[in-house]
């Protein structure tokens, strides 16, 4: 191991510059776990001086469990014809946003299957009825795969499909689907979802239009340490193009892969679980290799309250959100909680000052 190389390697994205893939991949098999944490967290302290960790009271619907994709680890999808299968109707919204309200948030993270039935029409109506009865609720809705299907589905490009939806009410754009952003891995993983250039290209031309973006990886399944340095890469790059009004992608979010009962665990039962120390040491890597975006968020949703404090100190300065509902890595064995006061308490008990923040992670 050569300690000098480390050094400067570490010392390079604490400046700022961007580590190559080799450079990450090193830093991966050779630093040490303290070492990772240390600069990750001093270039946490650049980026946000404060002592302070930010988080966001919002709620997560998922609008429909309706999904023909069939990704292995999803637990959370069903046919049509399923007893079960839901479409959520415009009085479940209200009773779920009253409730988001009452708690002081406002600002719902709206997802789904990509469900056949449908279309365009039927998000920008809905998005637009979301928006007549709370005309200062935020959308950070749908994703890169959905968007796709939705364009796909309507015969028009991508430009088009966020035009539509942006002009119906949609505020923001989650990152969700990035898993890892290898072909080889979506095949395995999820191959009806859209490929990697098309999660990237969606985000790109959602830059060029001013939406705000996050970025995201679910790893620890079938991927390499390569996939998931070059995961990383293209994130930082698709970044790097963002016009400089843009915020592009405000924050990163990794998390392990939630597994249990999923039909990938009983395809490749040899698939290992994330522990802690291999999760922190992403993560920290991940704060250095991605220089050009703010904020990290510590994953207490997947790995518990404690890791979530420790990655207060690899990186992270924000504990995203108070969800006050999750339905899909809940299905699939990871079902923490936090309320508000135990958020704030998780976070100065941690050694910080909790801030509450909106979706631009501006302080309320
Ligand atoms: S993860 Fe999403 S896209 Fe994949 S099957 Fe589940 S609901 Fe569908």
């Amino acid at each position: 191991m050569n300690n000098n190389k480390i050094n400067r390697l570490l010392n390079k994205a604490l400046d700022f510059e961007f580590l190559s893939p080799d450079e990450g991949l090193l830093l991966f098999y050779e630093a040490s776990l303290p070492e990772l944490m240390l600069y990750a967290d001093a270039l946490r302290k650049k980026l946000h001086p404060g002592n302070t960790v930010s988080y966001i009271i919002d709620r997560n619907i998922n609008l429909t469990n309706v999904c023909f994709s069939n990704c292995l680890f999803c637990n959370f999808c069903r046919k049509k014809k399923d007893s079960d299968a839901y479409v959520l109707g415009i009085e479940e919204y209200k009773r779920k946003i009253d409730e988001l309200y009452s708690a002081g948030g406002n600002q719902i993270l709206l997802q789904g299957g990509m469900n056949p039935a449908l279309d365009i029409d039927f998000y920008t109506n809905l998005f637009k009825q979301l928006k007549s009865v709370y005309p200062d609720l935020k959308l950070h809705a749908l994703g890169p795969p959905e968007i796709v299907f939705i364009a796909s589905k309507a015969g028009i490009s991508i430009e088009s499909t966020l035009d539509r939806l942006i002009e119906a009410g949609l505020d923001s754009l989650p990152g969700a689907g990035a898993e890892v952003l290898s072909d080889r891995v979506r095949k395995l993983l999820s191959p009806a979802k859209c490929s990697s250039e098309e999660w990237l290209e969606v985000m790109r031309i959602a830059h060029l239009k001013g939406l705000t973006t996050s970025a995201t990886m679910m790893f620890g399944h079938l991927e390499t340490p390569e996939e998931r340095i070059l995961h990383l890469v293209k994130i930082r790059e698709i970044q790097s193009q963002k016009p400089d009004l843009s915020k592009g992608f405000i924050s990163f979010t990794l998390w392990p892969l939630a597994g249990k009962n999923t039909a990938l665990m009983r395809k490749y039962p040899e698939i290992k679980p994330v522990y802690q120390h291999e999760f922190l040491r992403m993560l920290a890597l991940s704060r250095l290799m991605l220089v050009n975006i703010p904020n990290i968020q510590a994953s207490w949703l997947t790995m518990g309250k404690n890791v979530g404090q420790l990655s207060l100190f690899a990186g992270a300065n924000d504990m995203s959100s108070v969800m006050i509902e999750e339905n899909v890595v809940s299905q699939a064995g990871k079902n923490y909680t936090l309320g508000v006061d135990e958020m704030e308490k998780t976070i100065s008990d941690s050694g910080f000052i909790p801030q509450r923040r909106n979706q631009e992670y501006h302080i309320l």
